[in-house]
């Protein structure tokens, strides 16, 4: 204990004598809902403190959903968030660029394999991709969602088609949601969803021929307990020997990670993604953080597989770690748990499983289902509003808060606004949900008075965001502890 402690004292001395003296370099290796998560933490926090700089890189200047890919795929226009855009008022660089090599012991990036970029701390967030190479042909005559290139390449072919069969191989949860929504946008064609197990074998029996149901009514044919082993063009073979004929092959059978890592000699699973401590430090190279579909975390229920639902807690757990760590903290073991499977089954229709059934009454997780069931029927609209326009709104919102100015703030909520906040100072949990205009507005106009009294508007960070799948602003005041 005693030597614990005098280590921790050591590091603490250590860490505090960098801070004073270097400027500290974080490199966040991509822009995907891990990495951005990790990057946006750090730059709001890079403002603050003068001895951190951060460089965000990525492949692309645009932020890939990538879990709304199989909605490019069937031609529907998403929002274009711009990665620039959205570091913008921060301290943070962004910087385009293919990442060919970690040296994990110079401490460097190779970027598009001429230029080198230097960290003291990197972020490794690569994401995953379909695993093309899991059976032959697939490379060659398979479609993937990999991207926004791979997506539209596939819904341009969908479009051409007119009939004829499209074969989604694999049935995981992203073959499940493809085949979903190409049979409920393309009704002319035969969706056939092939794949070892069961659609939604993981989840409950109820949640299970619930999904089923939904992949009938929209025509997909399930043909489960079948395993592809080769693509070719015009058909997919079946182990055994029995084929289906398909126009259109769309690959979903698992995913990969970048060979990158394996490559630095970072200590990685059998899949290749980076083991972790329990603070998402790679074990071999603490200096390194790897998060998202990259690393392999380990938590109590097994090592977590790759979702965005578990992948930005891990990009934010990331940044608040780094910086506890460079003022002289240990950073806090990362702890999370599922609390839903949500499955889209086409525009209007969903499953969601809560995970978490047990610990909350039946009443709670019906009503919660049943929320989450009126909000996909209820079509909402995505944000319309550009840049500018986001910005009058919160102008507007922040000036009406701190003037306790209901009618204002009335005219600026929707009626059926709910507000989560957290205590803010020393007390970080949320607290209970504030629901309607009125209230809210209420809420604001007692407690924006006095908690925003002597901040500028500029202090004050705000984002039009989703929130538990709706429209939503994060609202942030300045840290005050
Ligand atoms: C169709 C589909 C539906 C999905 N639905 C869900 C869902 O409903 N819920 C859920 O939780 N998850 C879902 N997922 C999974 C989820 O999208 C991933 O788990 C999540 O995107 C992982 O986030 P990430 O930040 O780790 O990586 P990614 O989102 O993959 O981002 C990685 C980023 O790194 C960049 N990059 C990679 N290599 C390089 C390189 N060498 N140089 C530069 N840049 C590079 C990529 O371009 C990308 O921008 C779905 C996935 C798909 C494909």
């Amino acid at each position: 204990m005693g030597v614990i402690k005098k280590r921790e004292k050591a590091e603490a001395m250590s860490a505090r004598k960098t801070e004073a003296t270097a400027d500290h370099h974080v490199v966040v290796l991509g822009a995907g809902y891990a990495g951005m998560a990790a990057a946006v933490q750090l730059a709001a926090r890079a403002g603050r403190r003068k001895n951190l700089t951060v460089t965000l890189v990525n492949a692309q200047d645009r932020f890939t959903e990538r879990l709304r890919l199989h909605m490019t795929a069937t031609d529907q226009e998403l929002a274009e968030l711009s990665i620039p855009e959205m570091l913008e008022g921060t301290d943070a660089r962004f910087v385009r660029g293919w990442v060919t090599a970690v040296d994990a012991g110079a401490k460097t990036v190779r970027i598009d394999d001429d230029r080198v970029l230097n960290y003291d701390t990197l972020v490794y967030g690569l994401g995953s991709v379909a695993d093309t190479a899991a059976v032959p042909g697939v490379e060659d005559y398979a479609y993937t969602v990999n991207g926004p290139e791979e997506a539209e390449a596939l819904a341009g072919r969908l479009a051409q088609l007119g009939s004829g069969t499209v074969v989604v191989a694999g049935s995981g949860l992203t073959g499940v949601e493809s085949a979903a929504e190409i049979a409920e946008r393309h009704p002319e064609l035969d969706v056939v969803l092939v794949g070892r197990q069961e659609p939604g074998a993981s989840m409950n029996p109820k949640a299970r021929a619930y999904l089923r149901s939904a992949l009938d009514r929209l025509g997909v044919r399930v043909l489960s307990g079948a395993e592809v082993v080769k693509v070719l063009p015009g058909s997919v073979e079946l182990a055994g020997g029995d084929g289906v004929t398909a126009e259109v092959v769309l690959w979903t059978g698992g995913t990969r990670v970048s060979p990158l890592a394996t490559a630095a000699g970072l200590a990685v699973d059998e899949r290749g993604r980076i083991v972790t401590d329990t603070a998402l430090r790679s074990e071999s190279h603490p200096d390194v953080y790897a998060v998202g579909d990259a690393a392999a975390v380990r938590q109590g229920y097994g090592v977590m597989h790759g979702t965005c639902q578990g992948g930005m807690p891990t990009g934010v757990h990331a940044a608040v770690s780094i910086v506890r760590a460079l003022e002289g903290k240990r950073p806090k073991p990362f702890r999370f748990g599922y609390y839903h499977t949500p499955v889209s089954l086409g525009r209007n229709d969903a499953v969601v499983q809560f995970t978490h059934a047990v610990e909350r009454s039946e009443a709670a997780v019906r009503q919660a289902a049943h929320r989450a069931r009126e909000h996909v029927r209820s079509r909402r609209p995505r944000f319309a509003a550009d840049r500018t326009q986001q910005r009058d709104a919160t102008e507007r919102f922040f000036t009406a808060a701190t003037g306790g100015d209901m009618n204002s703030l009335m005219e600026l909520l929707s009626p059926d606004v709910t507000l989560w906040t957290d205590g803010g100072g020393k007390v970080r949990q949320a607290l209970r949900p504030v629901v309607g205009a009125s209230t809210v507005a209420a809420w604001f106009a007692a407690i924006g008075t006095v908690s925003y009294q002597g901040v500028e508007p500029a202090d004050m960070r705000a984002e039009l965001t989703e929130i538990n799948g709706g429209p939503g602003m994060v609202f942030s005041g300045p840290d005050r502890r």
